[in-house]
């Protein structure tokens, strides 16, 4: 069950978040990130977020590009309930 983040820890979370994002990761990184995402949530929820809007992009432009509106809409959407 994630919990909010050891304050003591020096992992930069958006920095990694984003390298997994990009797919700019080592495969130790990654392991690293899904270790930390277990006890991090804003990690999770940033995570499972952008996935979410990936497979969606994904699944409504055939891997096309998705239209820059649509993924204002939808980041919009989600700025509603990603913590700042
Ligand atoms: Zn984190």
């Amino acid at each position: 069950m994630p919990k909010l983040p050891d304050s003591s820890k020096t992992f930069n979370c958006r920095e990694m978040l984003q390298k997994i994002l990009d797919g700019d990761a080592t495969p130790e990184q990654q392991q690293q990130f899904k270790v930390h995402m277990e006890e991090c949530m804003p990690c999770y929820k940033g995570y499972e977020l952008e996935m979410a809007i990936k497979a969606l992009l994904q699944k409504k432009c055939n891997g096309h590009g998705a239209p820059p509106d649509l993924i204002e809409k939808i980041k919009n959407k989600i700025s509603h309930i990603t913590p700042h």
